[in-house]
């Protein structure tokens, strides 16, 4: 599987990337987001919000595994799904999946049998206190165009 990878120096080029990936997604589209404490999911998740035209701030969902944020362009689902305890159970992930908003899983291995089998996975890797990789690998045509596009305009950066 063809992967992209994007350096960000800057938490805001972070969050620009994220917005610009915003512009690109559509109804239903699911996006993975792993990375250790501190590497930037929350920071990627607030700029993909701001880009969708969400007004309400984005925190991590803690304490429910799905927040939903409306107002914006295309509706956002933001799971956590660290405290789901057996991967298998279904929690109706799908109905968020295949709904008219996108949805961004964090811990996204957790249940990885219910993914769908199109989506966009993204990695965010630590380097240094302000530099960070972010390799993005697609899963089906859709989401390979947009990496395209993500990558061609970081060239221009
Ligand atoms: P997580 O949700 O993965 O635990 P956060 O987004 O909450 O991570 O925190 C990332 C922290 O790293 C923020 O304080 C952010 O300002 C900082 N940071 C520094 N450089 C970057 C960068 N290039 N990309 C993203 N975040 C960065
Ligand atoms: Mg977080």
């Amino acid at each position: 599987m063809k992967q992209y990878e994007l350096i960000t120096k800057t938490a805001e080029e972070t969050s620009a990337i994220a917005s610009s990936l915003a512009n690109k997604v559509m109804s239903g589209d699911v996006i993975t987001l792993e990375g250790d404490l501190g590497a930037g999911k929350t920071t990627f998740t607030k700029g993909l919000a701001k880009g969708l035209g969400i007004q309400r701030n984005v925190n991590s969902p803690t304490f429910t595994i799905i927040k939903e944020y409306k107002g914006g362009r295309l509706p956002l689902y933001h799971m956590d799904v660290y405290r789901v305890e057996d991967e298998d159970e279904d929690l109706g992930f799908d109905e968020y999946f295949h709904g008219d908003g996108i949805t961004v899983v964090e811990w996204a291995h957790l249940i990885k049998d219910q993914l769908p089998i199109e989506r966009l996975d993204i990695k965010i890797y630590y380097e240094d206190e302000t530099t960070r990789k972010i390799i993005m690998t697609p899963y089906g045509s859709h989401y390979v165009d947009i990496c395209k596009e993500l990558s061609n305009e970081s060239i221009g950066n």
